[in-house]
């Protein structure tokens, strides 16, 4: 009877251990899952974060080099455009939309979109070229010698896809003493709004 009563507990034992078994498996691919869902989650906040990040990289100066080809330059910009950017060539004085423009705002490089110069930096300097006393941020710009012309000048580019813009001079007002001399046809004006002087901030 006993040896009887023992073989059924047996019995039942097995299947029970069984069951215990695949419940524990189970547990451990459940808990598993949640775990992968949190680093799915996390994943995707770092996605985002990474997103503001690279605007922010913007204002802090880490700048990612934008190199195109000649035929893509072409495409996207204007003759006069491709010639002063692409060139280095240079407008004729008085002609361009910016020279005498005295709206507050941002001037950005025309070809890459990147603020170069506040418009709070503008002064009138009487040559027909829009000019500044200093940019908008100073790794924004590159400078590189000028000898064509019979003459040494110092020439200034956008930092991001190298852009001409024109020339700096030490003949400038103070604060800097300097003169950010630009072809306005390399440059994009953006009007100063509420919100772009909020994102400014941030
Ligand atoms: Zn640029």
């Amino acid at each position: 009877m006993a040896t009887m009563i023992h073989t059924i507990i047996q019995r039942l034992q097995a299947p029970l251990f069984l069951l215990m078994i695949v419940s524990l498996i189970g547990g451990i691919q459940l808990a598993s899952r949640s775990v992968a869902d949190e680093t799915d989650k996390t994943e995707t906040s770092q996605t985002n974060n990474s997103k503001s990040e690279s605007v922010e990289a913007k204002t802090k100066g880490e700048l990612k080099p934008i190199i195109k080809t000649k035929k893509d330059w072409e495409k996207l910009l204007t003759k006069e455009q491709y010639y002063v950017t692409r060139r280095a060539g240079t407008e004729r004085a008085f002609t361009g939309e910016y020279w005498d423009n005295k709206k507050d705002g941002t001037y950005h490089c025309v070809c890459c979109d990147l603020p170069l110069f506040d418009s709070k930096t503008k002064y009138a300097s009487g040559t027909g070229w829009p000019s500044f006393w200093d940019p908008f941020k100073k790794n924004y710009i590159s400078k590189h010698e000028d000898r064509s012309f019979f003459s040494v000048r110092t020439e200034v580019r956008c930092k991001r896809c190298d852009a001409h813009l024109g020339h700096v001079f030490d003949d400038g007002p103070e604060p800097t003493g300097l003169r950010y001399c630009i072809n306005s046809v390399a440059l994009s004006f953006e009007k100063r709004t509420k919100r772009s002087a909020q994102n400014k901030k941030e």
